[in-house]
């Protein structure tokens, strides 16, 4: 691509000929306000906060949209630009319900940093600023209002770039809102509550349904005994929300201050993931003998599985039976765990930390239950957690470092991994071939599945045969493949994420605001703070946690028997099409 050369605000610049006059800036440090911008995702021009002066042009234009041409000039401080985008955002304050007191987005919104940087000390427009939207609160995972909805489309294209497009604007001028098709609650639609459109609002029109204060009703009944499971993807960001750097590891901060809040038991997700290695890797190894069901494809996303049910049906059986790590731990920890400790099952609330919403409708499966108790009581995602520990004052950076709590304590890099794009793939491979061919594999780290490419394929040769293996993330990257299959291309193991990145970008995670994701691939940041506990695991292997193999001596007795089956497996459910 060829250069052009401009000046914005006299400063000289050669820029690629394909920028905007936003990118421009960007490059040159010059920051301008946006608000529905969204790097890679959204580009729109509709909030009008990003307004720039063009010599020769009649009009200010959005330098989100605007494209830069050769000898232009560009003004991005003058009187008539700083008039016109504070009467902008007057105008999207006077319509909303400026309740930040009690607003989860309080100190971490787009819409308040704004108003503080402009200066808004009065909305001179009166606008409907009282709650006028029915609050969607029905869904298991999503909460929407309206109400505090500043129109600015990014989660509609961020559940396009899901090809989910369950949410779009409907009517026109002052009754434009974002809504679900005949106003239906999205409960009711086939959404994947991948909740990327909340990790994309700018405000607190989308988030989670919290289920803090049931936990903390149970942390306070002194007759339940209350076990918490963190997922790998959680200590990869949860530091992020304290100040620490992006990928700073804080699993030992996460486990002390789980225990200072109350948990009677801290227990790790990264077992479980081993033991859905055993399990899952068990099963390929079966299917791929037979040559049945092939391709074998993860089942651990929640998202996903929902995608396959209501968009790709004919692939349900494809699926791994296993259940995700989140629900094989929930099921052993009410059943061998209750048994070895003597404690009535109805009498253990188990929760679960998430990088994920999804997890939340996984969770109230009705599958996931057993003799009528659900498995997991309350899963909560990260952001929720990090809001307890505030809550409770905490103070978090200066926690010690703590050990999970036994017999769920000990987990190997290759649970740890599970928490990024690839790394389920790569765990399973380092059992699988080690079981097949009796022998170590000599390079544990399988760089062809590892790094953001949407779709990464590798072809292994094990015990003698040929192992086409694809990873894929985002539901977009899953739609293509999966239409590459129907066309005939051959797999025999696949790996899909519902959320762009994995698990470390999960709809539950950290909001890191439009200007940071700008700047920074959250994603490849939080996957080095995974692949870092990996390389310092002293056991690297799901087959050689000594945790998983005490399970199996005691209770299980072999991968996939009769009692796994009944306990650490499930079913899917071909769904309605939307
Ligand atoms: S969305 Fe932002 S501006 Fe609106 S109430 Fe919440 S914190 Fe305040
Ligand atoms: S949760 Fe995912 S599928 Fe549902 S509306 Fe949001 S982006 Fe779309
Ligand atoms: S819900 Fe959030 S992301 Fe969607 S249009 Fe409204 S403010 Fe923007």
């Amino acid at each position: 691509m060829n250069n052009v050369n401009i000046k914005i605000n006299g400063i000289e610049l050669s820029v690629p000929a394909d920028y905007t006059v936003l990118q421009a800036a960007r490059m040159a440090n010059i920051e301008i306000p946006t608000l529905c911008y969204l790097e890679g995702i959204n580009k729109l021009g509709a909030c009008r906060l990003c307004v720039v002066e063009i010599k020769g042009a009649r009009a200010l234009q959005a330098a989100c949209v605007y494209p830069v041409n050769e000898g232009m000039e560009v003004f991005t401080n003058t009187p008539a630009v700083r008039r016109a985008r504070k009467a902008n955002l007057e105008l999207i304050l006077s319509n909303h319900d400026r309740s930040c007191l009690s607003c989860v987005r309080n100190r971490n919104c787009e819409l308040q940093k704004l108003a503080e940087e402009f200066g808004i000390e009065d909305i001179p427009i009166k606008g409907e600023n009282d709650p006028v939207h029915e609050i969607d609160d029905i869904s298991t995972s999503l909460v929407r209002n309206n109400n505090k909805c500043v129109l600015c489309r990014r989660c509609v294209a961020a559940c396009e770039n899901q090809t989910v497009s369950v949410i779009s604007c409907i009517n026109r001028g002052f009754d434009t809102t974002v809504n679900c098709a005949f106003e239906k609650s999205i409960s009711e639609v086939g959404c994947i509550f991948c909740g990327q459109c909340i990790v994309s609002c700018p405000t607190g029109a989308l988030t989670e349904k919290t289920s803090i204060p049931q936990v903390i009703n149970a942390i306070d009944n002194t007759e339940k005994h209350v076990v918490v499971q963190t997922a790998p993807a959680v200590r990869a960001a949860l530091g992020e929300e304290f100040g620490l750097p992006m990928g700073t590891p804080v699993t030992g901060k996460m486990v002390a201050a789980l225990k200072r809040l109350g948990f009677d038991k801290v227990f790790d997700t990264d077992t479980a993931a081993d033991l859905t290695i055993m399990e899952e890797g068990t099963e390929f190894i079966e299917r791929f003998t037979k040559q049945e069901k092939l391709p074998l494809i993860t089942s651990c996303s929640p998202g996903w599985v929902k995608f396959c049910e209501h968009y790709y049906p004919e692939f349900t059986d494809n699926l791994s039976t296993a259940k995700s790590p989140m629900e094989m731990f929930a099921a052993v920890i009410k059943s061998y765990y209750a048994e070895k400790n003597n404690i009535a099952k109805e009498n253990i609330y188990s929760v679960a930390i998430m990088p994920c919403t999804s997890k939340k409708y996984e969770a109230a499966r009705p599958e996931h239950s057993t003799d009528g108790v659900q498995d997991i009581d309350a899963s909560l995602t990260t952001r929720e957690l990090a809001r307890m520990i505030k809550q409770a004052g905490i103070n978090f950076a200066e926690l010690p470092d703590e050990e999970f709590d036994d017999p769920f304590g000990t987990a190997t890099g290759a649970g740890v991994i599970f928490g990024t794009t690839g790394g389920v793939m790569e765990a399973a491979i380092r059992t699988v071939y080690e079981v097949l061919e009796n022998k170590p594999l000599e390079n544990l780290e399988i760089e062809p599945i590892r790094g953001m490419d949407g779709i990464k394929e590798a072809t292994l040769t094990i015990a003698g045969k040929d192992v086409k293996v694809a990873v894929c993330h985002g539901t977009k990257n899953a739609r293509y493949l999966l239409e590459k299959i129907k066309a005939g291309e051959k797999y025999d193991f696949i790996e899909i994420m519902a959320c762009p990145g994995g698990c470390v970008n999960g709809g539950g995670q950290p909001i890191v605001s439009a200007q940071e994701r700008a700047k920074v691939d959250i994603r490849a940041e939080r996957a080095k703070a995974l692949y870092a506990e990996d390389r310092a695991s002293k056991i690297r292997k799901s087959h050689e946690n000594p945790a998983i193999k005490l399970l199996y001596s005691e209770y299980f007795e072999k991968p996939c028997s009769h009692k796994a089956h009944e306990l650490l497996h499930t079913h899917y459910t071909k769904r309605t099409k939307y």
